[in-house]
């Protein structure tokens, strides 16, 4: 199996493996496999087994039926039970799983009685909990040497339930005193997307986390590798399901790849990359399906920087344009309409102005509903004292991503060849040499891309690396 390291390194390498990839006994080992070929690999991250994050949220609904929450629990269990099927465990590992079930089945009945958001991530920290006991027992019955490490004694953060901010200056002495020194003599498997705060409350850090927690892993430990494997086989010039044109890349930037997850490429979480640009580690992207397929390099520097590397999609975008005759001329509009927004704890993703308007988009990245649900009334109104407010939307976003698309020649030609006749409500160009974005009504969205794909891969000689 191609060893996806690119250098002679003795530093450790954390792979970190998402819920498909252990979703069952069967993915587990391949996990396991790619775990034991790689012999730098130290420390292992898990998500929880595909769908049980899901199971888990649906579980700390306070509204579920006895009958409903009854039914959440026993298909977590059996989850679990599937993959114990096929193992001999430790009674050790049996009364631990054990444990951790009958926690959870205590803490979903505390909760529908009494909820909150501690509660919440309590339950929710269980997903991880479980996989990664589960997976400590894979890796030993494949001979490996290998001990279940809880996250929470390391990764320390804020007491902000639900998101999390990790305290980056507080998790690296906590790692090197407690993980470090076991990964001398085991593989160390640990607890993706789950912390605890100082006083020892389990926090999570916004869904999809792990990949985050991975890469925070690999920062204090001074990593030389964080290798993400997931069920794709790397980062995609666009969404496969998009176009069919769509490829894996070899390598991207992490400039270019953090455009790529800020603006809707799913593959990564878009706090990854934070770390790992703070000390320079390479993140490798692969199929743990298919680890022979190799994979996508982030990296600091790319072999080669085509100005078009990839195209993000992200739906669900509203458009919000604030008009005012009065500000003609006049000083301070933007001002007061962005401390407006900031009052209101909005954060603003486009914006383009005019002199007497400002179209912008609202940030909605972590909420799963479109920017209108954040737009409050009496925001709403606050904005209608300054200025009139037009409100679109089932829009989409779409962005170019690439290098010096600021300063290249053509790039404007080659858009609105794509484009032909479907209107564009904003375009954003100039601001970052990695991106030009723009947004048009969401039934065209696909079809933009793929010809906006054709036009910048198909027809372009080595744009894709
Ligand atoms: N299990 C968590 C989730 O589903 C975290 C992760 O998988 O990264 O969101
Ligand atoms: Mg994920």
């Amino acid at each position: 199996m191609p060893n996806p390291t690119d250098s002679q390194i003795s530093a450790p390498i954390v792979a970190k493996f998402g819920g498909t990839s252990l979703a069952d006994f069967q993915a587990m080992q391949r996990c396991a496999d790619i775990v034991i070929n790689c012999p730098q690999t130290s420390v292992v991250v898990v998500s929880a087994s595909s769908g049980v994050t899901n199971l888990l949220v649906e579980l700390s609904r306070a509204t579920l039926s006895d009958a409903q929450r009854q039914q959440a629990l026993s298909q977590i269990e059996q989850i679990q039970q599937q993959i114990i099927a096929k193992l001999t465990l430790s009674e050790q590992a049996q009364e631990q799983i054990n444990h951790l079930l009958a926690q959870l089945s205590d803490i979903s009945e505390a909760i529908a009685a009494n909820p909150s958001a501690q509660l919440t991530d309590k339950l929710l920290s269980f997903g991880e909990r479980l996989s990664s006991t589960l997976f400590t027992q894979v890796l030993m019955a494949n001979g490996a040497s290998a001990v279940l490490f809880d996250v929470r004694d390391v990764m320390r953060t804020d007491t902000s339930f639900g998101k999390a901010l990790p305290q980056v200056d507080e998790i690296k002495p906590l790692v090197v005193s407690r993980l470090l020194p076991l990964i001398k003599d085991n593989i160390v498997v640990t607890q993706g997307f789950i912390g605890a705060d100082a006083s020892g409350q389990t926090t999570t850090l916004g869904r999809g986390g792990s990949d985050y927690s991975a890469a925070l892993l690999g920062e204090a430990l001074g990593a030389a590798q964080i290798n993400i494997w997931t069920d794709v086989t790397g980062i995609f010039t666009t969404d496969p399901r998009i176009t069919d044109q769509a490829r894996a890349l070899s390598e991207i930037s992490f400039n270019e790849a953090a455009e790529l997850a800020t603006f809707g490429a799913k593959v990564l979480h878009p706090s990854t990359l934070v770390p790992a640009m703070r000390t320079n580690i390479p993140v490798f992207v692969g199929s743990s399906r298919d680890p022979q397929a190799g994979g996508t390099m982030v990296r600091n520097r790319t072999e080669h920087q085509p100005v078009y590397r990839a195209i993000a999609l992200r739906r669900s975008q509203t458009l919000v344009t604030v008009t005012s005759m009065d500000m003609l001329h006049a000083p301070g509009f933007l001002a007061t309409v962005f401390t407006i927004l900031a009052k209101h704890n909005l954060s603003v993703d486009l914006v383009t102005t005019s002199e007497i308007s400002i179209a912008l988009t609202i940030d909605s990245t972590d909420n799963d509903s479109s920017g209108r649900a954040l737009l409050s009334d009496e925001l709403l109104s606050e904005l209608n004292q300054v200025c009139q407010v037009t409100i679109e939307e089932n829009l989409a976003l779409i962005a170019l991503v690439g290098n010096k698309i600021d300063s290249s020649y053509g790039v404007g030609t080659k858009l609105f060849g794509a484009l032909g006749d479907v209107s564009v409500r904003l375009i954003c160009h100039g601001a970052s040499q990695h991106n030009l974005c723009f947004l048009v009504a969401d039934d065209v969205a696909s079809s933009v891309v793929s010809r906006l794909h054709h036009q910048m891969f198909q027809l372009e000689d080595g744009a894709v690396s």
